[in-house]
């Protein structure tokens, strides 16, 4: 059977992040005519801001086992990563209820494997998007380093989740 010819189509994409651009561009490609709509400029929200890293090792959610116990220290320490508007607790706590279900061993699993999934391959990704652009020259391959401040707490987080643990994982010797 003759194969059909695919016809051009004219796509608007909204939002011009990384992951507006991302679909924008491989359109483009395939032979489309694209335009991308920004309430902003390009690259104004998230992805204008981010660490730029392509951490295709980052697939242990935030929700892992002991975070229950350990976000009321967080919550009061004065350097702590979290805040919360204690007002709209009643409002947030339906949703707080299912999130923190995340930090079960099993669903912290389920989730790493399904981000796995998504992100496994970030970096070929991201070198075939900028491929024959200038951004090609950012794009700098290198290992990811996780540090810890002794021996127990890198076995606690080993034995809590050993989702991290890719076989792709080295455990280097301090000193
Ligand atoms: C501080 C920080 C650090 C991070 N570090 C990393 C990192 O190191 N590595 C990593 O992989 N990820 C990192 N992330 C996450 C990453 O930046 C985001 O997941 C990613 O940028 C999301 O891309 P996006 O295109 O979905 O959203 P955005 O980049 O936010 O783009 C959405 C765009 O849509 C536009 N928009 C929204 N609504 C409308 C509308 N109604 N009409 C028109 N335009 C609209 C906005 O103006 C915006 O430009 C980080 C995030 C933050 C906040």
């Amino acid at each position: 059977m003759a194969k059909r010819r695919k016809r051009a189509k004219t796509v608007a994409v909204i939002g011009a992040g990384i992951v507006g651009v991302s679909t924008a561009l491989w359109l483009q490609r395939d032979g489309h005519n694209v335009i991308l709509i920004d309430k902003a400029g390009p690259g104004e929200g998230a992805s204008g801001g981010n660490g730029g890293i392509l951490a295709s090792c980052s697939m242990v959610p935030v929700t892992v086992p002991g975070l229950f116990l350990k976000s009321p220290g967080m919550l009061f320490s004065a350097d702590g990563p979290l805040f919360l508007r204690w007002s709209y607790l009643p409002k947030l706590a339906p949703w707080l209820l299912r999130y923190l279900r995340g930090c079960r061993s099993q669903e912290t699993k389920r989730i790493a494997g399904a981000i796995a999934g998504l992100v496994s391959n970030s970096l070929e990704e991201h070198q075939a998007l900028a491929e024959g652009t200038p951004a090609e020259r950012w794009l700098k391959p290198s290992d990811y380093i996780y540090v810890y401040r002794d021996r127990a707490a890198f076995e606690g987080e080993r034995s809590g989740t050993t989702t991290r643990f890719s076989p792709k994982t080295r455990a280097l010797p301090s000193g």
